[in-house]
This record gives C-alpha cells, structure tokens and sequence, in this order.
C-alpha cells in the first residue's frame, strides 16, 4: 500500500484553484473528503481534502503541513464530490468555494463536532408584572416566548432580536423564562402503509415512471393545478423506498411558504423527513446533514442547497414546481437546482421527476426534443372543471380604480354564498410613489434607481432594492409644499380598500412584510383554512401550490406590470404566475372564476393563455424565442460587474468584451457592456456582457481560459464582478 505525502485542498476562497498541503505523520488515514484544518496566510482555516496525491504542483519544502484532521470519515462521498466538481466546472465556481456552500454553516467552522442530542429552548413560566413597563425589549421578548408554547430556542430569539442576550438572561434572573433541555425526537423507522385510491390518471403517469425505475430518465410531469401531482409523487417514493435502505430527495423552491408537504410527508410515510433549508438552527442542519449522509433519513426534503447533500443511497429525485425561479441560487454560487438534480441523476442512473403545473420553457423545450420523457394530468382530481378565467378591462374602469366592477360584483357573490376570494397584486407596501403635487419631485431612493415605497404601519418610505428606511416627509423637501401624494397602489392599500367596500368581512394580507414575522405565516395559512378570514390578498407567496379548498374566485389585481417588461422572460413568468394564482380557485365541487385586471386584454399571446391554456400558450412564445435565437434556442453567458464608480465599470466590460471577441469562437456573440434598466442599485452602477451561443459545447472549451485572463487584468481589481451561466435574469 502506498501511502500519499500530500493533499489537494479545497479552501473558501473566491480563488479559482486548489492547494497542496503536506499530510504529517502524525496524521494516519485520512481520506478524500475529509475536513482538515491547514495554515492559509496567517490564519488556520477549514479545508476539504478534495484529492491525495504524490508530487505537488510546487516544490515540496514550500508546503505547509495539515494541522489536523477534523473528520474521521469523509463527509463527502465520492459520488457528491464529483457532484460538486462537475458543477464548480459548469457554473465556473471555484471548486473550494462550492464545496463550503454544500456543507451545512455548522461544518463550515472549526469547532469540535458537538453532537449531542439536546437542545436549550426558553419557557415563558410567568406572565410579565408591572416592572417589565419600563422594559419594553424585555416585555417585547417576553410576549414573543408565551406565543410559543412549545418553546423557542436562542437562534430563533436571535433571528427575531438581534442582539437579545442580556435580556434573555434579565428575563430568566426576573422569573419569567426558563430554559429547558429538550430530547430530540428519535427517528422512527417504520414505514406507515397507507393506500393511495390515486386516479385512473395519477395511475397511469405513476405507473410509468415505476415501471422503470433505476434508470436514469428525466419526467416532465406537467398536470394542472389541483391535478393531484403530490400523490403520484408519494405513490411512486413508496415504490422506491420498498427496496431497503433506499433514499429519496425531494426539491422545492421555497419550504417556508409551504409547509404544507412537509405535514403532507409526514402523514403519509410516518417516518421522520430530513428538512433541509436556510431557516432551521445550524445546529439542527447539521444533524440532519449527518444522519442523511448515515443513511438513516431516507425522504429528504429541502430547497436547492439541498442537492449537493451526500445521499448514499439516492433512488429518485423529485424537484417540485421546476418552473420556480427560486431553485436558482441568486448569489455566489449561481447554480439551478433543477439542472444539478438531472446531472446527479443521471451520474447515478435514478429517474428525475421534475413536476409542475406551468413548465419552464426550457423543460417543454427539453421535451419536445424527447430529452425529456412529458407525462401529463389534464384534470383536476377532485373536479372536472378547471377554473373559468375572464379579462376584467380596465380601459373601461375609472383611472386610479384598483378593484374593478366585474371583479367587485363577483367578490360579492362568491362571499355571500360563503366562500373565499384571493386578491393576487405582487407590490407589497402601500402605495409604490410618493409625489409632490406642485413640483413633481418623487420620493427615490439615494442609493438605487429607484423610487421608494411607502409603508403605513411603520409611516416610512423602503427602498424594496436595498432595504434602505427613511421617514415619511410631511413637506416636499424640494418646494415644501404639503401637497404629496400616495401614486398607485401596494398590498398595504388593498387591505385599506377592503375594509372600506368589504368591512363585513375579514381580509388578511399575505405579503413579505408578514411571512417574516414570527412564524405567522403558519397560523395565517391555518387560519384561512379554518375560514376566519374570507378575503385573502397577497403576492407571489398565494402562487406556491397552497390547497385552499373554499377559495373561488381569484382577482389577478395587475397583469400589466410582467407584460410590459424588457426582460424576454418576463412574459413566461407572467403566464406562469397568472396560471398558478389563478389555480387557487375552485379547488373542490364549485367552479373557480378568476378576473385578470388589464389595459391591454387584446395582447395576442394573453388571449391565447385564456383561450387555449398554458401549453398553447407555451409553444407559441416558443416559437418566438426561437425565432429570436433567445433561449433556450441559444445558450447564454453573462458576466456582470459593479463598482461606485462608473468610468471603472465600463473600462472593464468594454476591455473583457473585445478580449472575449478574440479569444473565444468566432460563433459566440458577445453583447454588450449593455445597462441593465435599474442602473444603480445599493449605491453601486451595475452592467454587464452577455455571451450567445448556439451550443452550449462552444462554450466548454473556451470560457475557462477566458475567465482565468480576466482574473488577470488590472482593471478587474476595480470592480466587483461574477459570471452566470445560463442565466435567468438580466441583473
Ligand atoms: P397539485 O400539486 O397538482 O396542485 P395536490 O397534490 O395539491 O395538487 O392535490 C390537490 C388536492 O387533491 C389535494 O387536496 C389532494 O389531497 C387531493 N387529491 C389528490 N389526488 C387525489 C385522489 N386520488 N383522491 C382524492 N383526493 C386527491
Ligand atoms: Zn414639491
Ligand atoms: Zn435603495
């Protein structure tokens, strides 16, 4: 047995390379993927053993020696570290970097692994007396913890008040709150047996997929709101977890506005299910990380960071409304879940179910090439009837009306025989512009191109791009006039409205404003199914696949706002919006109705979504794109830089524009330094190029080389700058 002297180390840094490192006698076994602690500068850092090797690339006696080995066993295996690799290379990430974002936070760090089986979560024993008057964080604090009957730990206290850990102990001295030692449940390991009465439908698309399992195939199962695709996705991981040991990881765009299938898992397997997202305790991520890479957690379900989570015995992935743009990662490392997941698939040869109501383009595309296998529920599982969709013309409304009078009739027929209303607006605030009547002057931001929107319960104007607050001037500060008013409306004002012309019924907004408060989402979603609330009027969260059974009739308040964007994909986006807000309604017997408010009812690719549905719909923005060359009939690179100064900005993008015409293929077509149409955001000037090409093999040989030379250059130390392969937005 030859034993290595030294190892490739993957360390998180934004550098695009690996490092050696000596391994010293006094480390024995250590293994491919394996967390060390190595020297790096002056400091010790994590490192991921990615490969051992005999000759380092520079001269031995300059090596450093690994400190010490944190992991007895790889926490990557094999089969997640080629994952990680194949998508560092793909998405041009520097492998080290991919591989930390992979790991749970909890892992990231040096500290000795902790793994008890306890937790320390905070009671509220005692009500608060009248000396907390005078301690208004603490009575703040006090009243948070008696919500929580089942108690809170000090992350969640944390995440909810910064910075509280006085008063967390004032409390305790007080004898309001008392810590205790919970025992984390145990993971049971029975298998609950429940018989699924599927449909003839659900039957058929389930059994298809069953019948040839490992393998590796990609399904499109495109099925209409309400179709029941849940089921057949519980149908066919009953099959896959029959064999013994069997995994299953199931993706989702976001767990938190859906907490839902989780319960919905949990019901139907009786089995405990590995949750894996950004808003539960490090602590608990990483103990689920650990017993999903054991084997011991075989449904696991999480957002896109859960994909690159060693599995050992991954049967099946299913990745939920695939058309979701929340499964690509928005920051660092820009990968799309959805894209992962097909590749590990297909490394693993297991069958991929990729499931949604509105397919993105990209997947139909994949379809029609027969890429992919397209399997389709046409109906809905309780019902025949589909929602009935109508225009509501606003051209025909006063200006400034915001509920319009086909829309209002229908809200009072559809409350009066009992029944729920959705009123969809994506703008959540009050009101979107505040305006001097006299002068003109508009309320913006300092630091975006943008204006700021005002928000009534707290009286202040937020910038929605930088989060920046200021207060609400009673003057324009130009002219000092008292004459400001609000311009156009959020979903702050629709709540208004309502309890004006609807004051006999209660409305209950569901926004981001609210989701982020206190878990409040979950009782908000409970209490609409319990009917305490008739109206509901929210944004893109009511698109999430909730079920809301008494729900129909849905106001699609704003259509205009998509359709009339620059962005080639914002019609896509539009449709798939409409079609799954629109889905809500009339979930069981009656039928849903659903008003879309517009000015521009006539526009051809609108009417053909009413008209003939989602898929019409589809193929022929398809053929539009394809006569464009947009994708997916082209492939396209960005690479987007920002800096505060502006001359910086462009020198850069102009000079690694002319440097891409030289080096890369002569079919690529380089565009660009173009200005995204929110120039400055957060104090930053924002542009960027955009790399098209025909086939995506153009790019494989090339970008490499040309990223590796722009690292080089003088002017890109300027500026911030990143890549994005296959990007979905522009900015
Ligand atoms: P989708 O995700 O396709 O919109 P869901 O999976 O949420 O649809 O199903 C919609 C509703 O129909 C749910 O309440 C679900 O429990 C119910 N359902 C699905 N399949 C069946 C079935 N075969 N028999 C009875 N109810 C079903
Ligand atoms: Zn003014
Ligand atoms: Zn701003």
């Amino acid at each position: 047995m030859t034993i290595n002297k030294f190892a490739q180390v993957g360390i998180d840094t934004p550098l695009r390379r690996l490092f050696d490192y000596r391994i010293p006698d006094s480390i024995s076994e250590l293994h491919v993927g394996c967390r060390v602690l190595i020297p790096f500068g002056k400091r010790s850092v994590v490192g991921i053993v990615v490969k051992l090797i005999d000759t380092p690339s520079i001269e031995a006696s300059r090596l450093k020696n690994i400190q010490e080995k944190l992991d007895v066993d790889a926490i990557f295996n094999a089969e997640s570290l080629a994952l990680i690799r194949w998508a560092a290379r793909y998405y041009q990430y520097p492998l080290g970097a991919a591989l930390f974002s992979a790991l749970p936070p909890a892992l990231r760090k040096s500290k000795p692994d902790d793994s008890q089986s306890t937790e320390i979560k905070w009671l509220a024993i005692n009500d608060a007396n009248e000396s907390l008057r005078r301690a208004p964080k603490q009575a703040r604090i006090h009243a948070w913890i008696k919500q929580h009957a089942e108690g809170v730990n000090k992350q969640q206290i944390r995440q909810q008040f910064p910075g509280s850990s006085v008063t967390i102990k004032a409390l305790e001295q007080r004898g309001l709150i008392k810590s205790i030692e919970v025992k984390e449940q145990q993971l049971t390991q029975t298998l609950a047996d429940n018989k699924l009465r599927l449909t003839e439908d659900q039957n058929d698309v389930s059994q298809a997929i069953i019948n040839s399992l490992h393998q590796f195939r990609v399904y499109l199962l495109e099925g209409v709101t309400g179709s029941g695709k849940t089921e057949v996705y519980f149908s066919i991981i009953s099959q896959v977890l029959k064999s013994p040991k069997a995994q299953v990881l199931i993706l989702v765009p976001e767990i938190g506005l859906t907490p839902q299938l989780h319960h919905r898992l949990e019901k139907h397997f009786g089995i405990a299910i590995g949750l894996l997202h950004s808003n539960i305790t490090e602590k608990q991520r990483k103990k689920t990380w650990l017993s999903i890479t054991t084997g011991e957690v075989r449904i696991i379900l999480g957002t896109r960071l859960a994909v690159f989570t060693p599995i050992p015995y991954l049967q099946l992935i299913v990745v939920d409304e695939e058309h979701d743009a929340s499964l690509k990662q928005q920051e660092g490392f820009l990968y799309h879940a959805r894209d992962v997941a097909i590749y590990r698939a297909k490394q693993l040869s297991i069958p991929v179910i990729l499931g949604s109501a509105t397919p993105s383009f990209e997947s139909i595309h994949n379809a029609t090439l027969e890429k992919f296998q397209h399997l389709h529920l046409n109906k809905r599982a309780h019902s025949d009837l589909m929602p009935k969709i109508q225009f509501a013309d606003m051209r025909t409304e006063k200006a400034g009306t915001i509920i319009s009078s086909p829309l209002n009739n229908a809200m009072h027929i559809h409350l009066q025989a009992g029944k729920q209303v959705i009123l969809f607006l994506n703008r959540r605030g009050y009101a979107p512009a505040l305006l001097c009547h006299d002068c003109g002057w508009v309320a913006q931001c300092s630091h975006c191109d943008s204006n700021l929107t005002y928000h009534t319960k707290i009286n202040k104007l937020i910038c929605h791009h930088c989060d920046r607050k200021k207060l609400k001037p009673e003057q324009c500060p130009k002219c000092s006039s008292n004459n400001l008013i609000m311009l156009g409306h959020g979903t702050q004002r629709i709540e208004e409205v309502l309890s004006q012309q609807f004051p006999a019924y209660s409305a209950i907004r569901l926004d981001r404003d609210i989701s982020r408060r206190k878990g409040s989402l979950e009782k908000i979603l409970a209490d609409i199914h319990q009917l305490n609330h008739q109206i509901i009027i929210g944004t893109q969260i009511l698109s999430k696949g909730h079920d809301f059974p008494d729900v129909s009739l849905v106001g699609i308040l704003d259509i205009d706002y998509g359709i009339h964007s620059t962005d080639f994909r914002a019609l896509e986006r539009s449709a798939q919006l409409l079609i799954q807000v629109a889905g809500r309604s009339g979930r069981r017997s009656t039928q849903g109705e659903v008003f879309v408010q517009t000015h521009t009812p006539d526009h051809p690719l609108l009417q053909t979504l009413l008209h003939y549905g989602y898929p019409t719909f589809a193929s022929k923005a398809l053929q539009a794109r394809s006569e464009w060359k947009l994708p997916p009939f082209s492939h396209h690179i960005a690479i987007r830089a920002r800096s505060q100064n502006n001359t910086h900005l462009y020198i850069f993008l102009e000079k690694i524009a002319d440097i891409a015409r030289q080096m890369l293929p002569t079919e690529i077509v380089v565009q660009g330094p173009i200005t995204p149409a929110m120039e400055k955001k957060a104090g930053q000037f924002r542009a960027f190029i955009l790399l098209v090409a025909n086939q995506r093999g153009l790019f494989t040989q090339s970008i490499e080389t040309y990223l590796n030379h722009i690292e080089t250059l003088a002017e890109s130390r300027k500026v911030r700058w990143s890549i994005d392969i296959d990007p979905i937005d522009n900015f």
